[in-house]
């Protein structure tokens, strides 16, 4: 099996996609523009993981504003610890 390997530039900011071997030396100039290559990992699946995480973060974000917003809809009853 052949990874797929995407590479984004850091100048540029193209993204193209490289099918290599996982010994393969990976790519560090854009050949476009001569920038710096970031490899990301691309799983073929749609998930892919990101150097900077921000996809993770904003998913994160997301599920944590769409919880919060349950929150408002039907507020659960107070906490109040329990006194004596
Ligand atoms: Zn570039």
């Amino acid at each position: 099996m052949m990874p797929t390997y995407e590479y984004e530039c850091d100048k540029c900011k193209c993204r193209f996609d490289r099918f290599q071997y996982m010994n393969d030396p990976p790519l560090e100039k854009c050949p476009d523009c001569g920038g710096h290559l970031r490899r990301l990992i691309s799983g073929g699946g749609g998930l892919i993981f990101r150097g900077s995480g921000f996809y993770a973060t904003d998913y994160r974000s997301s599920e944590y504003k769409k919880k919060a917003a349950e929150d408002k809809k039907s507020p659960a009853p107070a906490k109040a610890p329990v006194a004596d």
